[in-house]
């Protein structure tokens, strides 16, 4: 029944609006609805079925809030649309949420018409403009800007848009302490009025290259800000469509920073802050190929500290480091700005030079270098005393590369250490000679033991007053097949360099030993063998196993092995060089103490350990016939060598004369040219047979 009633209505209805309705079908991009005065659907177009998702036929004879109006509003709705039709108060366009068959909600602009048709019916037209796809647009670049500002506040770097002449249009700054002007005077302003001259050249320079470049191109540029020394890496970028022009600044101090710190450990001392090893050397590099172009001298200054291990093993490594501080700062003071100080390591520097104009120049240099070493050194409370020594080679008469003048300058400071320490050195050709000459026998020392190049001499010992023998000094030679026959006088500095002198030193000790063993069987008596000990064998741990090994092997007491030692092993003042001498001591092997009288010849030693022999040097007793110093002086120390229980030896008598006034000095025991210079071993076998047979006689 009610059905035929609404079809009756709406065919009724419908005819009056054909032709829109024909125009509202073809138009589905927007919504239109006809309602009766029930508010019941009476036109339905394609554009709503689209929209709400109600078929027409869905749709039609359907009221409206039973459709589209979400129930809140259908109450006010159905009053709205009740005053309309009845006291003609217009329903005004707006916009709204409604909802769609499936209960999404449908944003949009509603418009609405009353009409009356020719019945008298009102009926209402509602024109609904989609808005959700506008809204989510608005809502995303609302978004977008949000987003947009929460990363900018969130990043440290400048954002800055520019026209392409470099106009500021924009900027963002979260930290406006990276502003170089106040932050109310960027836009509008040019880039390069807000920043210094030399800088704004550089931002110019890019904005030009930048235009007609795709990508970004990158810079770094450096400000003093408020807050200091502020890095910065700028990364422009041109947008076409648009005409501008993006630069984004970031802060790279930290970076900066850790990378300096990087730099500074790569080529700087961390002791003394000084270039190191690296960086001198490459300074030298630069130099030579600098002098090179402007016929300009350098000087090489190749500095040692003197006895610096010394000081750092008696008084240990904090107070070296202190020493090898405050050297440095000596240093940097005594040159000029633009002159090179580096540490090249432990105790060594080097002074580079450059541009000298005097000949004398270096000299005076090398004088001012010694002169700050002059005031003593104050630390920890303590005065030291520090002196250099000074090698010095100039390009490009001593050589054109960084090594040869390296090499030459190190060459000249152990001739400047030689001369006796505080002192400098000018590298020669002679020292090339010697130096090459070193080198020489380095090379050939290696091997000599295995090529069985070495021989151990024997000079004998005589006693004063029975004219006996009662001993010998084992002395080493070398005839090597390469260079001839080389004194120990020139090879044992150079083994000891190398550390050969530990294997060498174990060959001398075992031969001498076999020696006294097959000695002492011709002879049918007691001697002693005396056996020289170079500081460096004192290091070996190895020394007192190997020596009571050898004892053993070779059958002989310990008591008939004499170590002669000089003072240079005991300045050292190390604590396992006095407990090596205790070991073999108490192996019950004598101790001797050589060259005295030269050196130091410090008391102190021969109180402070138990030595059993004193040695007068040579260079005494050649003096003892001539002049009444070297006399006094060997008469003193045979008296104190008595007063601490010693025998007193005294060694190179070559004439009679020195003989008797060691005689009547009261020298125990003698050795010399006079008696026989040092012997191979079976000829000192017959030499000592020969001369017990006369002596007897
Ligand atoms: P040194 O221990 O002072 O040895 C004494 C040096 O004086 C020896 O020189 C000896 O040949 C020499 N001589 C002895 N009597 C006279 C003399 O009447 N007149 C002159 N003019 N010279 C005399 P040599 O053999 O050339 O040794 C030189 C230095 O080499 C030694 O001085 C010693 O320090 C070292 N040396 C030699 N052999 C060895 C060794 O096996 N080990 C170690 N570590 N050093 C050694
Ligand atoms: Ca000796
Ligand atoms: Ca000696």
């Amino acid at each position: 029944m009610r059905s035929i009633e609404i079809s009756n209505l709406l065919a009724n209805q419908n005819t009056t609006n054909d032709t829109l309705h024909q125009l509202f079908d073809a138009v589905d991009a927007i919504s239109v609805q006809g309602y009766d005065e029930d508010r019941r659907v009476i036109y339905w177009n394609t554009g709503s079925e689209k929209l709400y998702g109600f078929s027409k036929e869905e749709a039609l004879g359907t009221k409206i809030e039973k459709l589209i109006i979400p129930s809140p509003m259908s109450e006010f709705v159905i009053a709205a649309h009740q005053d309309w039709v009845k006291k003609d108060i217009e329903i005004p366009a707006s916009e709204m949420t409604l909802c769609d068959k499936d209960g999404n909600d449908v944003n949009v602009f509603s418009s609405h018409v009353m009409f009356t048709n020719q019945f008298n019916k009102r009926q209402m037209y509602c024109v609904d403009i989609n808005l959700t796809d506008i809204r989510y647009a608005q809502a995303q670049v609302v978004f977008k800007e949000h987003m947009l500002e929460t990363i900018f506040e969130a990043t440290p770097d400048l954002f800055f848009l520019m026209e392409k002449n470099g106009t500021i249009i924009d900027y963002y700054a979260s930290n406006h302490k990276n502003l170089y002007i106040p932050s109310e005077e960027l836009v509008g302003s040019a880039i390069s009025e807000t920043l210094p001259l030399d800088i704004s050249k550089v931002f110019s320079r890019y904005l030009k290259k930048v235009i007609n470049h795709t990508g970004a191109l990158t810079f770094e540029y450096e400000l003093t800000l408020p807050h200091g020394v502020t890095y910065f890496e700028a990364r422009m970028s041109y947008l076409p469509q648009y005409e501008q022009i993006l630069t984004i600044v970031r802060d790279i101090t930290e970076q900066h920073k850790s990378s300096e710190v990087i730099r500074r450990h790569a080529y700087y001392d961390a002791l003394t802050l000084l270039p190191n090893r690296f960086l001198a050397l490459d300074r030298l590099s630069q130099m030579i190929l600098d002098s090179e172009r402007n016929n300009q001298n350098i000087a090489v200054f190749f500095l040692d500290l003197d006895d610096f291990k010394k000081v750092n093993d008696s008084l240990g490594h904090e107070v070296g480091d202190k020493l090898l501080i405050e050297s440095a700062l000596r240093l940097t003071r005594a040159m000029r700005k633009e002159d090179t100080i580096g540490r090249l390591g432990g105790d060594e520097f080097i002074v580079l030079s450059q541009g000298l104009n005097d000949k004398n120049d270096p000299l005076t240099i090398a004088e001012n270098l010694l002169q700050v070493f002059r005031e003593p050194f104050q630390i920890d409370g303590r005065e030291l005393i520090l002196t250099l020594s000074i090698g010095i080679a100039i390009s490009p008469e001593n050589g054109q590369t960084v090594s040869d003048l390296l090499r030459n300058a190190d060459t000249a400071m152990y001739q400047a250490k030689s001369l006796g320490r505080n002192a400098y050195s000018f590298f020669t050709k002679e020292m090339n000679t010697a130096m090459i000459r070193r080198f020489e026998i380095e090379e050939q020392m290696h091997g000599a033991l295995e090529r069985d190049e070495f021989e151990v001499y024997y000079q004998p010992q005589f006693d004063v007053k029975t004219n006996k023998v009662i001993g010998a000094e084992a002395l080493l030679r070398w005839h090597s097949a390469a260079l001839g026959n080389i004194t120990p006088d020139e090879f044992i500095p150079i083994a000891e360099h190398t550390g050969l002198i530990i294997a060498i030193g174990e060959f001398v000790v075992k031969q001498a030993l076999n020696f006294l063993n097959e000695w002492q069987h011709v002879d049918n008596e007691q001697y002693t063998i005396a056996v020289n000990l170079s500081p460096r064998q004192f290091r070996d741990k190895n020394l007192i196993d190997f020596i009571k090994g050898s004892l053993e092997q070779a059958q002989i007491k310990a008591s008939s092995l004499e170590l002669e030692i000089t003072e240079g092993v005991l300045m050292t003042g190390q604590a396992y060089i006095s407990d090596a001498l205790q070991a073999l001591q108490q192996l019950g092997i004598k101790l001797s103490m050589d060259d005295f009288g030269t050196g130091y010849s410090s008391l102190s030693y021969l109180r402070q350990y138990d030595f059993d022999v004193l040695k007068i040097d040579r260079s005494f007793i050649n003096g003892i016939t001539k002049n009444k110093e070297d006399r006094d002086l060997v008469k003193a120390s045979i008296a104190i060598a008595h007063s601490l229980g010693l025998d007193v030896v005294a060694e190179g008598v070559e004439i009679t004369e020195q003989l008797t006034i060691l005689e009547e000095l009261g020298c125990d025991y003698v050795q010399g040219y006079y008696f026989s210079k040092p012997l191979p071993a079976d000829r000192f076998i017959d030499f000592s047979s020969h001369y017990k047979q006369i002596n007897e006689a």
